[in-house]
């Protein structure tokens, strides 16, 4: 983003948060676990550290993990206020989108769940939500804190929940009495790419949009689905979470994007530093600049460009990938889009 000069944008700003207050962090987890967490803060696991789903796998305890949690809650929260106080119509927390994390535990590398924070902040002004999570990974913790709450429409595009973390993430799961039709899930194939998720997301989240008409947009960008990803099977390109994030921006009358999941390092910093053209309407060029030369060689950059070479799916993937997403759009529109008289 430095290097592209995109963070000294004449109608943009770079803002830093001071870590959140607990009483903040509160308003949604658990106080024993808020406890634990802050007990964890020195590195050495509690006694009772594994009921919360922290200690060895997913979710270690290391030194600062609290003061780390703080920073990470009070990005998403700042850029909810920036949005509430008018000082902003769009804003990128890229340190956010911990969307696993559950109000007395710890999972998928989440500690803190920001995302449902920032969403609460809207909330407290009587604001209707829609948050749209275009991560790898289903957004299992955004979907829990708002299953029964039908002025948060939760919306997620994931590589299916029965081959990857967290297991969740069906058509099936709509929501929970008055929240009915206000839980919606897109289910991926593995090596479902660009060319198979943009149609299958236009199918599905435009008409959502027009149909819920939020006040305000939450929007989760990992970028897990790429190709290269280590820890998804997913194929996006660059190019196909641009388009995804520019249609977005288009449909939302005010918008708050935070990060997510990305494992393959230099896509994380390509995918992000586009979005945060997109979100500032600038056309970047496709060469990464000369300027970058150095870091792209530290970061061990495998590409010079912002945007992926074409990479076409075998023909028995693609007609797998299309055929599911196929199935599952179909069932979105018989089950969840009569309720919003779609
Ligand atoms: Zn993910």
């Amino acid at each position: 983003m430095q290097a592209y000069n995109v963070t000294t944008l004449p109608q943009a700003t770079v803002c830093a948060p001071e870590p959140a207050p607990e009483s903040a962090i509160a308003v949604y987890h658990g106080t024993d676990y808020l406890e634990m967490l802050k007990a964890a803060n020195s590195g050495q696991a509690p006694a009772a550290a594994a009921r919360f789903g922290l200690g060895p796998g997913d979710n270690p305890v290391f030194p600062g993990l609290w003061d780390a949690a703080r920073l990470c809650a009070a990005g998403s929260i700042m850029a909810a206020d920036l949005v509430l106080n008018g000082e902003a119509e769009r804003v990128f927390h890229f340190a956010g989108g911990l969307h696993h994390a559950m109000p007395s535990r710890a999972s998928g590398f989440c500690y803190v769940n920001d995302a449902v924070l920032a969403i609460l902040r809207f909330r407290e002004r009587g604001l209707r939500v829609l948050y749209v999570d275009i991560d790898a990974h289903h957004g299992d913790g955004v979907q829990h804190a708002f299953y029964g709450d039908p002025d948060v429409l939760t919306i997620s595009t994931h590589e299916r929940g029965d081959y990857l973390f967290p297991g969740t993430g069906f058509v099936e799961e709509t929501g929970s009495g008055a929240g009915v039709g206000y839980s919606v899930n897109l289910p991926l194939e593995p090596f479902t790419d660009s060319a198979v998720y943009l149609p299958a997301f236009e199918q599905v989240v435009p008409p959502l949009f027009g149909a819920f008409r939020p006040d305000v947009v939450v929007a989760q960008l990992g970028i897990d689905s790429h190709r290269t990803d280590p820890l998804t099977h997913l194929a996006l390109d660059i190019q196909g979470f641009t388009r995804a994030l520019s249609r977005i921006t288009e449909l939302s009358p005010k918008l708050v994007c935070l990060g997510g999941g990305g494992y393959d390092l230099p896509n994380v910093a390509r995918a992000w530093t586009s979005a945060w053209a997109v979100l500032n309407g600038v056309e970047l060029p496709a060469a990464l600049p000369a300027s970058f030369a150095a870091d792209m060689k530290r970061y061990e950059f495998l590409t010079d460009s912002l945007w992926d070479p074409p990479a076409p799916l075998p023909e028995h993937r693609l007609v797998r990938a299309q055929e599911f997403a196929r199935r599952q759009v179909d069932a979105i529109r018989r089950t969840i889009f009569p309720l919003h008289r779609l």
